[in-house]
């Protein structure tokens, strides 16, 4: 196991020390650690190679560049005459200059005969094609010189660390500048080290501008080598360099020089060696039981400078430079691995289990303070150990934590907490609620849960030992809100807001009840529902609010003032229904209704309003053995057959009444289809001028022939149309078909159509009359829209604006059955009628009784004055129209004149009088 651990991890360490060098990071460490050590070394120069610089200096005060070649051979001369041993220029002479010029310098190179020039091969960025310029000083000077090599191979750090041997120029290997002041005789290719120990820095310079002027010391240059060469900047002559950071490329060939002249050419050698020596030791730790990272990394360490003192010792002593970065990346590595492993890993895992626990102590700290439920933690003796926001503000307490729960909470939520404590961890909490009412304070509900936990912890009294306490989770959760909503709803299902009376269903459930105890004892149920029949005008001119205090005010008559026996309950907003149990005996005995509608029937008043309820009883018996929901519908139908009849109050269900409903819903559905069936046609009733006898007119009248209940008077089935708003379609149907027919008369005549006033509300009429004109081009002047005083009931702004619309059209309004509805003779003039028609009631017993023709006078009377005219209906006999033309009545419609006939028929019957 441990020599598997050793392999893998070996080959894990050889992995990444391959990975450093192949990514180039060990060979810049290398070069680092080569650089220090020639840092820490220090080598003095040989003496023997002296630089004639041309430097800033020297620039400033000659002030020409390039130097005129004469200058050079004035050098030579100069240095000729100290007694130099060689002269190398490291200075471009590859370009002609002035003839004279390169003549005086090619004389002095003659002379000198130890001249060496700068030769150099460049990489071409212009050409492009074969890549390389050769730089070789001319012809007229390589007569006497000799070319040396000056380029410098550069590394991929950008630094110079190498100098070359010798270079093949245009087929001829050519030795260095360094080669040959080194004193190299070698092969003429290839490169060696330089080595930077040697304190290049310290090799004597002397100014150009110095020996050209004779300022300078010639027993400096006696017997030296000599390199000319360029150090100012602007020249451009300088290379980056380790340990000098920079040196102008003949300070680089004097190094080069002076390297194989202390026999200093380095050569990287070693790497191996020292990789072995790394890996043993890794090895080595692996293989062998050393305990304790700090020991192994000790070792590692030891290694390490061990390596490096050894690595320095050698570059001191020969000129090898030792590769030892991958050496020190695998002893790092393995140090790192040993830390890991022995230390740090554990740590660190340890560290970030801590802020992982912290982390979420924090959340779950936050969470149980914020929550919505209140949390309260007992232990065994009673004492509260945790306690969130929540939990303070439900039981009033600043703190709770520490205290005894039975000091701070509720007895039954102690006691629930300590039967926990005492079970055992399986017990299976149960929610329960809990009533909290303090004095002065809203009674509250609480829900609340116990469950039992184990907590274990390091025990007080021993040391590190582990001690497991039961403690007890009180959750609560104030559930007023949800209880009260509850509770209402509840309330709301069964009883009417407003008047607090049982509502519909609540009445259905207590008719089951109570009809369960009739059965028992043998007595009768009475069903009796009541309706106010003009909440509705109530709520219209008093408001919504007046009306709700009416029914408040009904409830509590119904529940104070009648007896306790009745159930009541408030079935719509006008209708209440109460329920009672009665002899059977007294079945027909209608006096407690009677009784009931005194009560209620008085006057109330609501805020000052003094309001009067105009009411209609309905009421069943449960004769033999029907439901509730029968004794509902009889009573029910009691109640609307009620409503519709004017002079009765009080009606009781008989059964005819059902055969009545279920002949109206028939004739309703009949209805329906009566336009797509073509059941429906028009009646012509002649109008007639008194005075002439001649027909002016007719009133459409719609007759319905039904395929099931065979002919229906309009009396039946027109209210029927006006209850459930299927008159907007036969009213329209009518006033098409009436124009339709009426254009088919030969003689032009005034037709009239009865209008319902539910087209009024519910209709556009004002386009259906129009678009019935467009389409029929029957003349709008010629048209009368009968409307009865009913229309009235509802009086609005609307509705005169809307006749006054239709007015504009061209057509005319009669007030049919004048004298059958409502007194109030105000209203008349405020509308655009142009014709009273007296209701046939009036002209009954031959205008016999004074008041008929008193009536007929008035009526005549105020119709001038509001300029009408006046047509009196139901004229049966002759007398009758006698008696009217008498009374000046201009107009007159009935039997006598023609009963209502079909369109071709009235025709028929204008044209023979004609
Ligand atoms: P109304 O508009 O007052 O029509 C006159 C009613 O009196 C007609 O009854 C007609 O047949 C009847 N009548 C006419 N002369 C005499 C008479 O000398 N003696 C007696 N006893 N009756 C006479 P009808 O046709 O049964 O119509 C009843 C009511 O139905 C109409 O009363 C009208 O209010 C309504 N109605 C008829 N057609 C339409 C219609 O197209 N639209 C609307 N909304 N209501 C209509
Ligand atoms: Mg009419
Ligand atoms: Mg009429």
């Amino acid at each position: 196991m441990r020599l598997l651990n050793a392999c893998l991890l070996a080959m894990f360490l050889v992995a990444s020390v391959f990975i450093m060098r192949s990514a180039g990071i060990a060979t810049s460490l290398d070069r680092w650690l080569w650089e220090a050590r020639f840092g820490i070394d220090h080598r003095p120069v040989s003496g023997e190679i002296v630089l004639v610089d041309i430097d800033a200096r020297s620039l400033d005060s000659l002030d020409v560049w390039p130097l005129p070649r004469r200058l050079y051979g004035q050098l030579t001369d100069e240095l000729v005459s100290f007694g130099v041993q060689d002269i190398v220029f490291d200075v471009d002479f590859s370009a002609a200059s002035t003839p004279e010029d390169d003549l005086l310098f090619a004389e002095a190179i003659e002379r000198a005969g130890n001249v060496s020039l700068a030769a150099f091969v460049q990489k071409s960025g212009a050409t492009g094609s074969s890549g390389e310029v050769v730089n070789l000083p001319i012809e007229r000077f390589l007569q006497n010189a000799w070319p040396v090599v000056v380029m410098v191979p550069m590394e991929d750090d950008s630094r110079i660390w190498r100098n070359l041997y010798g270079f093949e120029i245009s087929g001829t290997s050519e030795l260095s500048a360094a080669a040959f002041l080194g004193n190299y005789s070698g092969a003429t290719s290839g490169a060696f080290g330089l080595d930077y120990s040697i304190a290049i820095d310290q090799l004597t310079r002397v100014s150009l501008v110095d020996v050209l002027e004779g300022s300078a010391d010639p027993s400096v240059f006696a017997g030296k080598k000599v390199i000319v060469g360029a150090s100012a900047l602007e020249l451009r002559d300088l290379f980056p360099v380790p340990v000098f950071d920079i040196l102008p490329g003949s300070m680089i060939q004097a190094l080069g020089a002076e390297t194989l002249l202390q026999d200093r050419a380095m050569s990287e050698r070693g790497e191996l060696i020292a990789l072995l020596f790394a890996s043993a030791i890794v090895l080595l730790l692996l293989l062998t039981k050393v305990e304790g990272w700090s020991i192994k990394v000790g070792i590692l360490l030891l290694a390490a400078i061990s390596l490096e003192t050894v690595a320095f010792g050698v570059q001191n002593l020969t000129p090898v430079l030792v590769p030892t970065a991958s050496a020190y990346f695998l002893l790092f590595f393995a140090a790192v691995g040993v830390i890991l492993r022995e230390l740090g890993f554990h740590k660190v895992l340890s560290h970030i289990a801590t802020v992982r626990r912290r982390n979420s102590e924090r959340i779950l700290g936050q969470v149980f303070d914020d929550s919505f439920d209140a949390i309260v933690v007992l232990d065994k003796d009673g004492k509260i150990t945790a306690a969130n926001q929540t939990a303070r503000k439900l039981f009033r307490d600043e703190t709770l934590t520490g205290k005894s729960a039975r000091s701070v909470l509720p007895a039954a939520l102690v006691e629930e907490a300590e039967i926990a404590l005492g079970s055992d961890l399986n017990r299976q909490p149960v929610p329960q609620i809990l009533t909290l009412a303090d004095e002065g304070t809203k009674r509250k509900f609480v829900e609340f849960v116990v469950t039992r936990s184990d907590k274990t912890e390091v025990s007080t009294r021993r040391t590190g030992e582990l001690e497991t306490r039961a403690v007890a989770c009180l959750t609560c959760r104030d559930v007023t809100d949800e209880r009260e909503s509850a509770e209402r709803l509840k309330y709301l299902a069964q009883f009417d807001p407003v008047t607090n009376l049982a509502n519909r269903n609540e009445l259905e459930r207590e008719l089951s009840r109570k009809m369960k105890s009739a059965n028992d004892s043998s007595q009768d149920l009475c069903l009796v529902q009541f309706a106010v029949s003009n909440f509705d005008q109530i709520v219209a001119t008093l408001g919504f609010s007046y009306g709700d205090r009416v029914r408040q005010a009904i409830a509590s008559r119904l529940k104070n003032h009648l007896s306790q026996q009745i159930t009541w309950a408030a079935m719509s907003a006008d209708v209440f229904a109460g329920v009672y149990l009665c002899e059977a005996a007294d079945e027909r005995d209608l006096s407690l209704i009677d009784g009931i509608r005194e009560v209620i029937g008085e006057d109330y008043t609501v805020e000052g309003a003094r309001i009067s309820v105009q009411l209609k009883f309905g009421c069943a018996f449960s004769e033999g053995s029907i439901g509730p929901e029968d004794i509902l519908k009889r009573s029910g139908n009691a109640l609307a057959k009620v409503r519709r009849d004017d002079r009765k109050q009080i009606i009781r269900f008989e059964p005819a009444m059902d055969t009545a409903l279920q002949r109206r819903r028939k004739l309703e559905t009949e209805l329906f289809k009566a336009i797509a069936r073509d059941e429906l046609s028009l009646a012509y009733q002649p109008l007639i001028n008194l005075e002439d006898g001649s027909t002016f007119g007719a009133e459409a009248l719609l007759r319905w022939e039904s395929r099931e209940f065979g002919t229906v008077s309009p009396f039946e089935f027109i209210p029927l149309a006006e209850e459930n708003g299927y008159i907007v379609e036969l009213g329209s149907w009518a006033l098409n078909r009436g124009m339709k027919e009426a254009r088919t008369w030969q003689k032009r005549l005034r037709l009239s159509v009865n209008i319902s006033p539910v087209q009024f509300s519910r209709d556009n009429l004002v386009a259906t009359v129009h678009e019935a004109l467009e389409r029929t081009n029957f003349p709008a002047e010629l048209l009368d829209l009968e409307v009865t005083e009913s229309l009235f009931i509802d009086e609005s702004e609307d509705l005169n604006f809307h006749m006054e619309q239709l007015k504009s059209l061209g057509c005319s309004f009669s007030l049919d059955d004048f004298g059958t509805g409502y007194s109030s003779l105000g209203y008349i003039a405020n509308y655009p009628f142009a014709k009273i028609k007296l209701d046939k009631s009036f002209v009954r017993q031959s205008l016999a009784s004074k008041k008929d023709v008193a009536i007929v006078e008035a009526v005549l009377h105020l119709a001038k004055g509001f300029d009408m005219s006046v047509l009196v209906e139901g004229i049966e006999t002759r007398e009758q129209a006698q008696k009217l033309k008498e009374l000046g009545c201009p107009m007159g419609q009935g039997y006598l004149f023609g009963k209502p006939m079909s369109s071709a028929e009235f025709d028929l019957l204008v044209a023979k009088a004609a």
